[in-house]
């Protein structure tokens, strides 16, 4: 799951950052409205942490602009405490959660695993596929009744395939979701990562589908 960060103060971004790469996510970072904008419409991210006052162009137009463009990702903004005008404005703009400051990190942690798991369209914080359970809260992998013991790359591999299960995700999709953006990305490696993910779980619960990518579980009656 790749997360942007847009919050123009440098410590508030700093742990924000840091709290997310604990939490399993690969994030970017920016300090002003203009470039968030740019990320946001251009790079696909899972969700987006946008505070609403930003140097250069504020969160509202940010968001504006997103929602206008067809930008869809679920959007987690930051107001400042009292002011219930920013929120009705960011909501009117395409938010879709807001915490207002100063706040407590594991609010935020709570609310965008909602956002992530809502907009894959699960309800419950535990999510499964056969005897395969994603348990957000804790970061961690359970087959059958065991604990399995991933890297924090196979980690958000296996989470985002679990995420969106049923449905076939091309290895582009996978090296968008799972880098951030300074990273050297080859689509040639997530052929290994899978190798080593579909080894700790043994059997065939990833599969291949040829020329088009992978699909964790059943396929999904879209009809
Ligand atoms: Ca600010």
């Amino acid at each position: 799951m790749r997360i942007l960060i847009v919050e123009d103060d440098p410590d508030l971004n700093r742990q924000l950052v840091s709290a997310m790469a604990d939490a399993g996510y690969v994030t970017d970072s920016t300090h002003d409205g203009e470039d968030g904008h740019f990320l946001g419409d251009t790079e696909p991210y899972d969700a987006v942490i946008l505070d609403l006052g930003l140097p250069v162009m504020d969160g509202v137009t940010v968001l504006e602009k997103w929602r206008r463009n067809n930008r869809n990702m679920p959007v987690l903004i930051l107001t400042a405490r009292d002011r219930w005008s920013d929120k009705v404005s960011g909501f009117d703009a395409g938010a879709d959660d807001y915490v207002s400051k100063p706040f407590h990190m594991e609010e935020i942690l709570a609310r965008v695993r909602a956002l992530l798991r809502r907009s894959s369209g699960h309800a419950s914080s535990e999510i499964t596929c056969g005897d395969l359970v994603l348990d957000t809260r804790a970061a961690r992998v359970i087959h059958a009744g065991s604990s399995i013991k991933l890297t924090s790359l196979e980690y958000r591999l296996l989470a985002y395939m679990m995420h969106h299960q049923g449905r076939v995700i091309s290895r582009t999709e996978l090296v968008e979701h799972l880098y951030d953006q300074d990273f050297d990305r080859d689509s040639n490696t997530i052929e290994v990562f899978v190798g080593r993910v579909r080894k700790k779980l043994g059997g065939d619960l990833i599969k291949t589908v040829r020329g088009l990518g992978y699909r964790l579980g059943d396929a999904q009656d879209n009809s």
